[in-house]
């Protein structure tokens, strides 16, 4: 081992914090875990109450994972005692016919390939199970038992506590500003000092950019500022997390929610509102526009819930030209490490931990994860052609 550490990981988000988990549960010998805020903070990604955990997903590539997610987070839940994902079940709407239909067409493709159970619904068994949603005759659903929430907020707090209980170093306030790769072994130059590991994780989420240059990557990241809002309304406790399910309506536009949990209030979103950003001129500042079509969608479809906004959050996408994640080892260096989550890496965290750990520890892993390699056309192909939805045509 180098004088210094066995890993230094950067950045202690929900992928970080997860890493420095699991590396110091396989035993890695000196951990360091570099951040810039506060631990467990709010100014990344991770520092909302809730995010969708499911197995329903476009793609085999995520399907495959689901499983072994799922499991992670019962260690995690076993090893603190914490309750990190709550089961409300998961349900997918959209109008038969379109492109919403084809959407969830391909969820079940990529659910029967992994004999993943599922259970479609006509409109009339949604209004009968839901009588929260107010919908026309002609919306399918499609009801996945296992979907829920991710109280990812938590899951950050319990991954970085039960990693310092396990003698991992963190240091806030701690950016790291450059990296001297070598042969084996890493050299990380801070606003506190430089720190020299064997291995390194790259955990920085929309703020990867700034570091590409010195790891030899150089692929387009789109930043998003996207925004979740919570509604006050009248009936509140029809959308307790035991009465009413997290949900993603797929149309033209994809809007996605949950039952009441953190705020008091009912939580949606549209995905990919798209707000191009940079890290320098994001705003944590939300936008009672957003938060206007938002309330126009729950008046329409969950009157119930459709009540004066309690809170509006801003929260950063940052994807890959084809928002697949990347989770691979930097070409010509095995002990170096990359994560970028493409805005919907949240219920994989504790997962993409374990195989962080895999990767620096065994050079390897049994998990397959070849579709988020740096090597694919969209890291490598300055013209491809950014696709953004997840959908994967049946
Ligand atoms: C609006 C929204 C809704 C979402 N909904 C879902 C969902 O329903 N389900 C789901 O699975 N996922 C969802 N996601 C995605 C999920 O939140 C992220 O994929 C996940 O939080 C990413 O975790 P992270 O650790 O990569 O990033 P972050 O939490 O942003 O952590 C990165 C950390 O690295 C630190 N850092 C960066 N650069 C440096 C440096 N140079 N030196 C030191 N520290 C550094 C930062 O300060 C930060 O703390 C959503 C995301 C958004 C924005």
């Amino acid at each position: 081992m180098s004088k210094g550490y066995s890993h230094i990981v950067i950045g202690a988000g929900a992928i970080g914090s997860a890493t420095a988990y699991w590396l110091a549960a396989r035993g890695a010998e000196k951990v360091l875990v570099l951040e810039q805020f506060e631990l467990v903070n709010l100014l990344g990604s991770s520092g909302d109450h809730s995010r969708i955990i499911r197995h329903a997903y476009h793609s085999t590539d995520y399907t495959r994972l689901t499983r072994a997610m799922f499991q992670a987070w019962d260690e995690v839940e076993a090893k603190s005692g914490l309750k990190l994902v709550h089961k409300t079940g998961g349900l997918d709407l959209a109008p038969a016919g379109g492109i919403g239909d084809t959407e969830i067409a391909g969820y079940r493709t990529a659910l029967d390939a992994v004999d993943i159970p599922y259970e479609m619904l006509d409109a009339g068994q949604i209004r009968e199970r839901f009588p929260q949603w107010r919908i026309a005759d002609d919306v399918i659903g499609m009801w996945q038992e296992d979907g829920g929430l991710l109280d990812i907020r938590r899951s950050v707090s319990a991954h970085t506590s039960l990693a310092l209980a396990d003698g991992v170093e963190f240091l806030p306030h701690t950016r790291a500003e450059g990296i001297t790769l070598r042969d084996s072994g890493v050299s990380v130059t801070t606003s506190a000092g430089t720190f020299d590991a064997d291995n390194l994780v790259v955990c920085a989420a929309s703020w990867l950019e700034e570091l590409m240059p010195d790891l030899g990557l150089n692929f387009r990241l789109t930043l998003s500022q996207e925004q979740v809002s919570y509604f006050a309304g009248k009936k509140l406790a029809d959308f307790t997390p035991d009465k009413f399910p997290i949900w993603i309506w797929h149309d033209t536009e994809v809007f996605y929610g949950f039952p009441v949990y953190g705020e008091a209030g009912v939580k949606l979103a549209r995905d990919m509102r798209m707000r191009p950003i940079t890290s320098a001129t994001r705003t944590f500042k939300g936008d009672d526009a957003e938060a206007d079509i938002l309330r126009d969608f729950l008046s329409l479809r969950l009157p119930g819930a459709a009540g004066p906004a309690l809170a509006n959050k801003t929260c950063v996408y940052d994807m890959p030209a084809d928002r697949n994640f990347v989770l691979d080892t930097l070409p010509g260096h095995k002990h170096v490490a990359v994560f970028n989550g493409a805005g919907h890496a949240g219920k994989f965290s504790s997962l993409i931990g374990q195989i962080m750990a895999d990767l620096t520890l065994d050079g390897a892993t049994q998990h397959p994860i070849d579709a988020f390699s740096l090597r694919r056309p969209a890291i490598t192909d300055p013209d491809f052609e950014p696709v953004f939805r997840l959908i994967h045509s049946v």
